[in-house]
C-alpha cells in the first residue's frame, strides 16, 4: 500500500503546487480504492533496458484514479529507458496524433508530458536528459516519449485481449517505471481478485476441492492485504516471485480457482477487526506450529492446532554426519561431539538445536534450524516436525586393529557393546582382517513429518478437511484461532 501512497502522495503534492485544492480532493478519493494492487514483475522485468510488448495494439498514457488516460498505439513494439537529450519545443497537442502530425514536420518527437498532454520533442545534445523518460520504440525507432514528474507511464488493453509481455500475458494495466532512476522495472496494475486468479493455481493444485481452494482464496487474499508494502520503496507492493505469492500472469489461471475466488470475492479473514497474516504451507504430519516458536513474535490467531483430516504428508529422512554439520559453522567450537533438539511439549515440534563442540556450542532456534542446513547437499529441513534418531546414523570406526577396507568387510560380526560411560555408543566388532571398536555417535538422523513452516493453515489439511464435507470457513477457522470469516 505504501508504494501507492507514495505515489498518490507525489501527485497530491504536485497537484497542490500547480492547481487548485480542487484537485487534491478528487486524488484523495482515489486513496480509498484499495481494490487494485501493484505487483512487481521482477521475475522477468527488474531494472532491465527495454520491454517487449506483443500485442497489435494497446492504450498507452498516464492513470488518473484507477482509469488509462491516454491514446492508441498500434503494432509491436517495445518500451526503453531514455537517456537521450531533448530540447523542448513548447508546442501542445490534445492527442498523438496531433503531437505526431506536429513532429512530422519538424523532425522531432511525440511527447507525452501528462494525462492527455502532449508537446513535441527535438533531439538536441545540448538539451536536457531525465531519469524519468521511458521511450516507445518501434522498428528501431523512437515513436513516442513518455515523461511526467509525477507518473510512470502505463499500458492496458485496447481490445479485450491479455498484454503480452514477452511469453506472459497480464489482466490489467503494466506500468514501466524507472524507479531507481535507470532501467525499467514492469509493476502490473490489476485487481486483487484477478491476481488471485492467477497466484492461487501457483500455491494449490487447481484439481483440489473446491473448498480447498476457496480457502486457500480467501488465506491468499488476507494475506495479500497485509503484506502490501513489503516493496513500498522498489515502487511496487508485491513481488511475483516466491518471497511474496508466486504470480506467472493470466496465462497460470484455472477454471477451479476463478471460481474459488468469484465464489469468496470480498471475503476475508479477520482477527479484532483486522484482516490477519493468513499463512500457509504444504503440510504438517499431525500438528500445526504456533507462530511465535517458529518466528519469534507471538501473534494470538497463529496456534499450534490439531490436523483433523490431513490424510498425506510428507514423510523424511536426513543423516548428517558431524564433520558435514561443522562445514556449516562459522564459528569455532572444535570437533563437533554431539547434536541435541529440544522440541515444544504441545505441537512436539524442533525448537532448539544445540550443537555441541569440544570448545564451545552453538544454538540454533525456531525457523533457523531449517534454514541452518541450506548449504547442505539436500538444503533446508523440509518441516520442524521431526525427532531425532541416532540409533540409524551410520557407523563409524574410532580405534583399528588393522587397516579396514571395503575388501575385507564382507563378513562383519558385533561381539559386544561397549557400554563404558567414557565412550557412549561404541561397540566391538570382528572381522576376516582383525577386530575394531566402533561407535555410531558422530552423526545425526532426523526422522521428520510435514513440509514447510508449520504455521497456520496446512494445505493437505485443507484438502481432507474439505474431502470430508467441511466448508471454507469452516477449514479457516480451524487453522487460525479466533478468527472470523467475512
Ligand atoms: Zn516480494
Amino acid at each position: 500500500m505504501a508504494a501507492r501512497i507514495f505515489k498518490r502522495l507525489s501527485v497530491i503534492f504536485f497537484s497542490l503546487f500547480a492547481f487548485s485544492s480542487l484537485c487534491v480532493c478528487s486524488r484523495l478519493s482515489a486513496l480509498t480504492d484499495d481494490t487494485e494492487i501493484r505487483i512487481g514483475l521482477v521475475s522477468l522485468y527488474n531494472e532491465v533496458n527495454s520491454i517487449a510488448i506483443n500485442n497489435e495494439s494497446v492504450l498507452a498514457g498516464f492513470e488518473r484514479n484507477g482509469e488509462l488516460v491516454g491514446d492508441i498505439l498500434h503494432g509491436s513494439f517495445s518500451v526503453a529507458a531514455d537517456f537521450s537529450a531533448y530540447s523542448l519545443t513548447g508546442e501542445t497537442a490534445s492527442s498523438y496524433a496531433e503531437a505526431a502530425g506536429a513532429a512530422a514536420k519538424t523532425g522531432g518527437i511525440p511527447a507525452c508530458v501528462g494525462a492527455g498532454n502532449w508537446t513535441v520533442y527535438s533531439p538536441d545534445v545540448n538539451g536536457s536528459t531525465s531519469s524519468r523518460r521511458v521511450a516507445v520504440i518501434d522498428g528501431g525507432k523512437t515513436i513516442a516519449i513518455f515523461d511526467s514528474a509525477s507518473d510512470f507511464p502505463q499500458i492496458a488493453n485496447a481490445d479485450g485481449e491479455m498484454l503480452r509481455l514477452g511469453e506472459r500475458s497480464y489482466r490489467g494495466r503494466v506500468e514501466f517505471g524507472r524507479y531507481a532512476g535507470a532501467a525499467l522495472t514492469a509493476v502490473n496494475v490489476v485487481n486483487i481478485d484477478e491476481y488471485l486468479y492467477s497466484s492461487v493455481p501457483s500455491e494449490m493444485p487447481s484439481g483440489w476441492p473446491i473448498e480447498a481452494l476457496k480457502a486457500q482464496a480467501v488465506a491468499a487474499r488476507s494475506y495479500t492485504r497485509t503484506r502490501r508494502g513489503v516493496h513500498a520503496d522498489e515502487g511496487y507492493e508485491l513481488c511475483d516471485g516466491v518471497h511474496c505469492q508466486m504470480y506467472l500472469g493470466a496465462g497460470n489461471e484455472s477454471e477451479s480457482a476463478r471460481a474459488a475466488v468469484d465464489a469468496t470475492s470480498g471475503v476475508m479473514a479477520y482477527y479484532g477487526g483486522r484482516p490477519i497474516n493468513a499463512t500457509y504451507f504444504s503440510s504438517s504430519g499431525g500438528v500445526t506450529e504456533d507462530g511465535d516458536k517458529v518466528w519469534g513474535n507471538e501473534i494470538p490467531y497463529l496456534k499450534s492446532v490439531k490436523e483433523v483430516a490431513e490424510k498425506e504428508y510428507k514423510v523424511w529422512t536426513r543423516s548428517f554426519q558431524f564433520y558435514e554439520i561443522e562445514r556449516l559453522i562459522t564459528e569455532s567450537i572444535g570437533k563437533i561431539v554431539n547434536v541435541s533438539i529440544d522440541s515444544n511439549p504441545v505441537s512436539g515440534r524442533a525448537r532448539r538445536m544445540t550443537i555441541t563442540g569440544e570448545t564451545g556450542e552453538k544454538i540454533i532456534e525456531k525457523d533457523a534450524i531449517r534454514s541452518f542446513f541450506t548449504q547442505s547437499a539436500d538444503g533446508p529441513l523440509d518441516s520442524l516436525n521431526f525427532s531425532v534418531s541416532p540409533s540409524e546414523a551410520p557407523i563409524s570406526i574410532i580405534s583399528v586393529g588393522s587397516e579396514l577396507t571395503d575388501k575385507n568387510i564382507a563378513e562383519i560380526y558385533i561381539t559386544s557393546s561397549n557400554a563404558a560411560a567414557a565412550n557412549p555408543g561404541a561397540f566391538n566388532v570382528i572381522s576376516v582382517s582383525g577386530s575394531y571398536s566402533m561407535k555410531n555417535t558422530d552423526s545425526v538422523t532426523f526422522i521428520g513429518k510435514g513440509w514447510g513452516h508449520g504455521v497456520g493453515m496446512s494445505q493437505y489439511g485443507a484438502k481432507g478437511m474439505a474431502e470430508e464435507g467441511y466448508s471454507y470457513d469452516q477449514i479457516l477457522r480451524h487453522y487460525f484461532t479466533g478468527i472470523e470469516v467475512k
